[in-house]
């Protein structure tokens, strides 16, 4: 990188879940490009493979660990192996989630419901629950919980997910309050559409565009960009990683308790 934001995280070691793909996969590239070293857990080993070989070419250290969200132990097990590497722990990002579309909320299976709760709920409540003594030791830091749009407004049709983002920022909100104290930060950020394999795939398509047989990405960029203020379909995870990289550094030293809404005005948009 050349800009003037270069290595605001020399130093710092950054937990990332689900930094295999999609938007933590860019996370934990920003994070890593300005200057942190980074502890990479994933459910999926193959993705994890692949970013971590791109990590490297950072030049610091990357510790890859598999892991589900859902196992508490796992996590603490990634904390312990992270600090032993790299002396400590300054940034988490609780960004591993899961997001499907099963139909009205009284139809929504058992085994669906808890998918969505287990890995977006207590998943995130079990990467702070595994950093926090670690953070407090260091004497401080900043935790960013990834919750959604749908954090803040109803998603008919997928009401296990938005219940789960809710949930995240009233655990946000907690944290925040429980953990101020001792210098550490907790904020939320709420992505709107963005370009990864959750929201672009052939399901959404055809969600979207039920007139059409086999919809595409460019058959749905049109009526995603009418839900916002700005004329463009969704954002890339790159976009997203500018609010995570800020609340990251110590330029958001004195912000806590707060969301970041990076959504091109979809929640805002009247009618
Ligand atoms: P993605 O599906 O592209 O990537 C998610 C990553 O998390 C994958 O690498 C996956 O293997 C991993 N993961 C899933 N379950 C896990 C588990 N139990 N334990 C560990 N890792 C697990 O998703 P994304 O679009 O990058 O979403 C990232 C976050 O952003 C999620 O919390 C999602 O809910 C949220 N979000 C996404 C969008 C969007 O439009 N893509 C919008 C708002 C919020």
């Amino acid at each position: 990188m050349s800009r003037g934001t270069d290595r605001r995280l020399a130093g710092k070691v950054a937990l990332v879940t689900g930094a295999g793909a999609g938007m933590g996969r860019a996370f934990a590239e920003r994070l890593a490009a300005e200057g942190a070293d980074i502890v990479a857990v994933d459910l999926d080993e193959a993705a994890l493979d692949a970013a971590v070989r791109s990590l490297h070419e950072h030049g610091h250290g990357v510790l890859a660990v598999p892991a589900d969200v859902r196992d508490q132990g796992a996590l603490d097990e990634a904390v312990r192996r992270g600090v032993e590497q790299f002396g400590g722990l300054d940034i988490v990002v609780a960004n591993a989630g899961v997001s499907r579309n099963p139909g009205p909320s009284w139809t929504i299976d058992e085994a669906e419901w808890d998918l969505a709760v287990g890995v977006n709920v207590t998943g995130t409540w079990h990467t702070v629950k595994a950093a926090a003594p670690a953070l407090t030791e260091r004497g401080g830091g900043s935790v960013i919980l990834i919750s959604s749009t749908a954090g803040i407004k109803s998603v008919p049709g997928a009401a296990q997910y938005s219940a789960a983002k809710h949930a995240v920022i009233g655990l946000m909100r907690t944290l925040a309050n429980e953990l101020g104290g001792k210098s550490i930060r907790v904020n939320a950020v709420l992505p709107g559409a963005v370009n990864t394999a959750m929201t672009n795939n052939p399901a959404t398509f055809a969600r979207l565009r039920p007139d059409l047989e086999n919809p595409g990405a460019d058959d749905v960029a049109g009526v995603l960009a009418a839900r916002h203020l700005l004329p463009i379909p969704w954002a890339e995870p790159e976009d997203i990683a500018h609010a995570v990289a800020f609340l990251a550094s110590d330029e958001s030293r004195c912000i806590t308790g707060q969301q970041i809404v990076v959504d091109a005005g979809l929640t805002q948009k009247v009618a």
